[in-house]
């Protein structure tokens, strides 16, 4: 068991708030664990906080009871529970060992051994703790230069975590996409390639935020071509071919760290099948369909037509689709300044209404949002310049000259 920890660090801000300390000291004996820890190691902005205790899930919950902490039983069956603190959450996991693992699930034991519980961690860097005193503890021995030399290494075999649960091979490339150095180490690449037909018994959910957070890494490129190459992407379900140039271009010109945009990028086609495959939300899969099949006008049309676009997409969906245009392999040099004007253009809003129509005399229904698109394709044509008084004139103009049988 390890005895003492492997040096000590200045206490990070976030452990250092008034509500961790209340935490803690209903707590007792408890440490941070996982992502926060190796973050603070490595200077990097601190997401989610995962605390690590031998307290069992039951003991927590009576300690939280008495010091008022509201919880959520989010994953009492693995052992943990989340504390909702004022300023922020705390996932609170008793110490365990996996007693039994099929590929998906794991049957666990609950420990006090904070050895046991390093053992069942995914990958080194993952197996570090942090206490309250600011005392970093590595279990394993190796964490800590493995995180400061960008090894993304399993915990023992490779081939046996792997094989324990499918998932640890798209947190891999996850993980290698934001701490690995490259190149990526051959036989970890290997136990991976070997092991990924389990990936299709992975849920779209599991896989989804585990491929989003890789494409979320300031340079997600190096650790994707490897997951393509690797067959990893075909194995998932998601379809070929992947653009990986246009990804590449993409980044050159996009300085968000969007997700879906740059998903979007990688597909020439199979939207239908990648939303299935990934469950992905109807307001996801709407923007991926948009991002995927729609354009915007080329660049030296006009800006009557940009404006056109802008307000028929939206401001959001013309940035997107401008950024594509150019991954796609539109010139770059003028995207700076559509980018601007679609930020800055204020959208006009479209001066008449239904009910406009209804006084002009029709009756209600299709035809009435049929006649209202007419005289707004005509009011976005002329530059959004004609106002209320004569859109309502073109409006009596387009119902004059109706087939009255039509
Ligand atoms: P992030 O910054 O993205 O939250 P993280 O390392 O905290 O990174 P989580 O997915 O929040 O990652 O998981 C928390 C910790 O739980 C990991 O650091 C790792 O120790 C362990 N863990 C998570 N998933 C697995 C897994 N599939 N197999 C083994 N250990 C895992
Ligand atoms: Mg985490």
């Amino acid at each position: 068991m390890t005895q003492t920890p492997a040096r000590r660090i200045p206490i990070p801000p976030w452990l250092a708030s008034t509500s961790i300390a209340r935490l803690l000291d209903l707590l007792g004996d408890a440490r941070f664990v996982g992502g926060a820890v190796r973050d603070t190691l490595l200077g990097r902005d601190v997401g989610d906080l995962d605390l690590a205790t031998p307290l069992t899930p039951d003991a927590v919950m009576s300690r939280l009871e008495a010091g008022n902490i509201r919880m959520v039983p989010t994953g009492l069956s693995h052992g943990t529970v989340t504390a909702v603190l004022e300023d922020r959450s705390v996932e609170i996991t008793t110490l365990r060992r996996d007693v039994e693992t099929d590929g998906r699930h794991a049957v666990v034991a609950f420990t006090d051994d904070w050895d046991e519980d390093a053992a069942r961690r995914d990958f080194t860097m993952n197996a570090l703790y942090l206490d309250r005193a600011g005392d970093l503890w590595d279990p394993l021995g190796t964490g800590i230069d493995d995180a400061q030399a960008g090894r993304v290494r399993f915990v023992g075999d490779a081939a046996a975590r792997i094989e324990e649960d499918a998932l640890r091979i798209l947190r891999f490339y996850r993980f290698q996409a934001h701490y690995g150095a490259v190149p990526i180490e051959r036989e970890t690449r290997l136990a991976c390639c070997r092991r990924a037909g389990a990936l299709g018994r992975l849920s779209g959910e599991r896989i989804r935020a585990e491929l989003f957070k890789l494409l979320e890494a300031e340079n997600p490129l190096p650790s994707l071509t490897a997951l393509v190459e690797d067959a990893i992407w075909r194995k998932i379900g998601l379809p070929e071919p992947v653009a990986l140039n246009r990804l590449v271009r993409l980044l050159r010109h996009d300085p968000g760290r969007d997700a879906l945009r740059r998903f979007a990028s990688l597909l020439k086609d199979g939207v239908t099948e990648t939303v299935m495959r990934l469950r992905l939300s109807n307001e996801e899969a709407e923007r991926l369909h948009a991002l995927v099949s729609w354009t915007i006008p080329e660049w030296n049309v006009g800006a009557v037509a940009h404006r056109r676009a802008i307000y028929e997409y939206g401001r959001r969906y013309y940035r997107d689709l401008a950024l594509l245009a150019v991954a796609r392999g539109r010139d770059p040099a003028p995207l700076a300044d559509h980018l601007s004007g679609a930020a800055s253009w204020p959208i006009p809003t479209f001066p008449i209404r239904g009910r406009d129509l209804i006084t002009l005399g029709l009756t209600p229904g299709p035809v009435v949002s049929d006649t209202l698109r007419l005289v707004e394709t005509w009011w976005a044509e002329g530059d959004f310049s004609a106002d209320r008084d004569a859109c309502l004139a073109q409006a009596r103009r387009i119902l004059a000259n109706r087939d009255p049988t039509g």
